[in-house]
């Protein structure tokens, strides 16, 4: 039987894991997608083992200047990376505390780019919480489109500031999965970014909340640890280098169920992203549930 990488790059037994990674994903970065478009014999990877919906997009960084430029373009990387489906949310520029007419201007922006391909798409409202009431707002506008599923909490604010639970408090009514931001960085975070540990805290006080905890703090090793205890936590592998381990550790202490895929497309490449799960060290059932089913239940769940 064929293993993962040889079923990628066509060719048994030449590479190892490592060299692989290091070469053939991770330099398939977007702007190198972006000059492969329109170039006559590129075909699609052939990931059909793995349908891979990617739970984390943004416009940003892609080639374009309307929505639906920058979407038409999007699509086209993903067709060449064996992406399916794509969840996008926040428009440009990236605004750190973004006021009630930018929130507005940028939710538009992506409930354009949701018609280039309703069936393909979906979205999450970007929301801020130090204002609340047009969030609320917000979230009654654009969760009319059935594609919205989620909401958008980025660095505006800390997540365990009590200005959130209207915000909670209705999108757990809708059912709409609570992405948040999560970082730890060694040089201090902004002052309104979320660690895992203060996710926590809010995850406590809404425990039927379901949560997403994006980056995994990018000290997945810490990120992890924290949520552990708590199962409305799901973690979301994007947006760092494709670490060995990581998707192991992930796996091991907190059951495959809980784990999530996404990029961070454009920030980070369709590629080098697939490369943590495609080459992580477990079953080829938890790369399957990774990739799709876990986020597919979990927008399903009551
Ligand atoms: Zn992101």
């Amino acid at each position: 039987m064929k293993t993962d990488v040889e079923r990628i790059s066509g060719d048994a037994g030449s590479c190892c894991r490592r060299d692989f990674l290091a070469t053939t994903l991770a330099g398939l970065t977007l702007a190198s997608c972006n000059q492969l478009i329109g170039k006559e014999d590129v075909s699609p990877i052939n990931y059909s083992a793995f349908p891979i919906w990617d739970s984390h997009c943004h416009l940003s960084s892609i080639f374009g200047n309307s929505p639906e430029e920058k979407m038409t373009h999007f699509l086209k990387i993903a067709d060449v990376t064996g992406i399916e489906h794509v969840v996008i949310y926040m428009g440009w520029p990236f605004v750190l505390d973004p006021t009630p007419e930018i929130l507005k201007k940028q939710n538009d922006q992506v409930l354009r780019a949701m018609k280039v391909n309703p069936d393909r798409i979906s979205a999450y409202v970007y929301v801020n919480p130090n204002h609340v009431d047009a969030s609320l707002n917000e979230m009654d506008r654009c969760f009319e489109n059935k594609g919205m599923v989620g909401i958008k909490l980025w660095v505006a604010s800390r997540c365990d500031e009590t200005s959130l639970a209207p915000i909670i408090r209705k999108a757990e009514k809708q059912n709409a999965v609570i992405f948040q931001h999560t970082w730890i960085k060694t040089t201090g975070n902004l002052k309104g970014e979320s660690t895992p540990m203060q996710l926590v805290e809010l995850a406590k006080k809404f425990p039927e909340a379901k949560f997403i905890c994006g980056h995994a703090g990018g000290v997945w090793e810490l990120g992890i640890r924290a949520i552990r205890p708590y199962s409305n936590i799901f973690v979301e592998t994007a947006g760092s280098s494709p670490t060995a381990g990581f998707v192991e550790m992930a796996v091991r202490e907190l059951g495959a169920e809980r784990v999530i895929f996404g990029s961070d497309a454009g920030g980070r490449s369709f590629a080098s992203q697939i490369s943590k799960v495609l080459g992580a060290d477990i079953s080829e059932q938890d790369k399957k549930m990774i990739f799709k089913d876990n986020y597919q239940k979990l927008l399903m769940m009551n």
